[in-house]
């Protein structure tokens, strides 16, 4: 009996010696098509509410006759809003995380731990040859939008993080923060020097249909909506609706069909969390969602992109009350500052299926870099 067992075990490996170079052959050839067929995206979108825990997203849609553009995402992940110095992070250090995949300490700008400077997923579409874009309801030298293009220990180096702009490529920008490029200490003109470098650079000095028509003719555009920072949507501010959809068109009408990466953010979902005012947190959700809207109807028209919906932190730690109701959305804040609560992730598009799960912030980096089809990064890179 064993002798027999020994004599199937050797008529196997023979078998299997012979046969061996034949089933690797097909193997390959029925996996290679399959591999080629996971859909990369051509442009990714990532918008960001800062500040936008599960309590705002429930006050907001609560609000909004319990309806919100969030609920068109098929897939729904959780993200873990740490930093490397602190269990809570702020903005500066999470959107350091989404950019350049690192746990970085809070303030820090575009560099790791040891503040040194990572390049950004932004960067790295400009060296592949991608058009690219940020928008934002702060100063476009804030913390978030600057994450994505600059490199400072200090998120409050507003001035030398005007300075990285003119470091990058970069096809369209709009948000507030004039006076860093303009009104310096070291009384350099940035403006003067990106439309040297062949920049449309508009502000809110002119006229806001002027601007629009100027854009149409420009290679690369930027769009200044304030001295510092822009007002709350209630007080005035207007461009942010418009302004996201024109950066969307703005980099998708492209000669070379290049493709795009664009970051969009409702900067002041925070600020109404800090302020424990919840009425500007939920105008500000409101304007947010408009913008969803906007971008996944474009999205769903083109086919092509990865769109993804995400917070950097909760502030607030805002609540809904156990007694309100509908009509009297009576909402509860534990903080003036920001939570470390777990953050949800929306994606809807090419590669979206990776954002399901519990992952740590950094993850959303390497998540939109294997949408893209990029090589993966090593791991040491973290
Ligand atoms: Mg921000
Ligand atoms: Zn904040």
């Amino acid at each position: 009996m064993r002798n027999l067992l020994i004599l199937v075990i050797i008529l196997q490996f023979c078998a299997c010696k012979t046969t061996q170079p034949e089933t690797i052959y097909i193997e390959k050839e029925v996996l290679a098509p399959r591999e080629l067929k996971k859909p990369t995206a051509k442009n990714i979108i990532l918008l960001i509410g800062d500040g936008m825990g599960m309590g705002q997203i429930s006050a907001g849609t609560y609000a909004s006759n319990n309806k919100t553009n969030l609920e068109r995402f098929p897939v729904i992940g959780i993200h873990k809003p740490t930093a490397s110095s602190h269990l809570v992070t702020d903005s500066a250090a999470a959107a350091t995380a989404f950019a350049c995949g690192v746990k970085t300490f809070n303030k820090a700008i575009g560099v790791d731990k040891d503040s040194i400077p990572v390049t950004s997923i932004l960067e790295e579409a400009e060296t592949k040859n991608l058009r690219t874009g940020l928008v934002a309801t702060s100063t476009i030298v804030h913390a978030t939008p600057a994450s994505f293009i600059a490199h400072n220990v200090n998120r409050r180096a507003y001035e030398e993080i005007a300075e990285d702009f003119l470091a990058t490529e970069i096809d369209f920008f709009a948000g507030g923060g004039k006076q860093f490029f303009d009104l310096r200490e070291d009384e350099r003109n940035l403006i003067k020097e990106m439309e040297a470098k062949g920049y449309v650079i508009e502000t809110f000095l002119n006229d806001y249909a002027d601007v629009k028509m100027r854009m149409e003719n420009a290679e690369k555009f930027g769009y200044l909506s304030s001295n510092k920072d822009p007002l709350p949507r209630s007080q005035g501010r207007d461009y942010f609706e418009d302004m996201s959809m024109t950066a969307v068109n703005f980099l998708n009408n492209d000669v070379e069909d290049r493709g795009f990466f664009l970051m969009i953010e409702s900067s002041q979902i925070d600020w109404g969390g800090h302020a424990n005012e919840s009425d500007y947190i939920i105008d500000e959700f409101k304007e947010f969602d408009r913008v969803i809207g906007k971008v996944l109807d474009w999205a769903e028209q083109d086919g092509e992109t990865l769109v993804i919906v995400t917070a950097d932190h909760e502030t607030g730690g805002y609540a809904v009350h156990h007694e309100a109701t509908i009509d009297n959305l009576i909402t509860n804040f534990t903080s003036k500052k920001h939570t470390g609560d777990f953050i949800p992730v929306f994606a809807k598009g090419p590669g979206a299926e990776d954002f399901a799960g519990i992952y740590e912030n950094y993850d959303i980096y390497y998540k939109m870099r294997a949408a893209f089809g990029w090589p993966a990064k090593p791991a040491s890179n973290r």
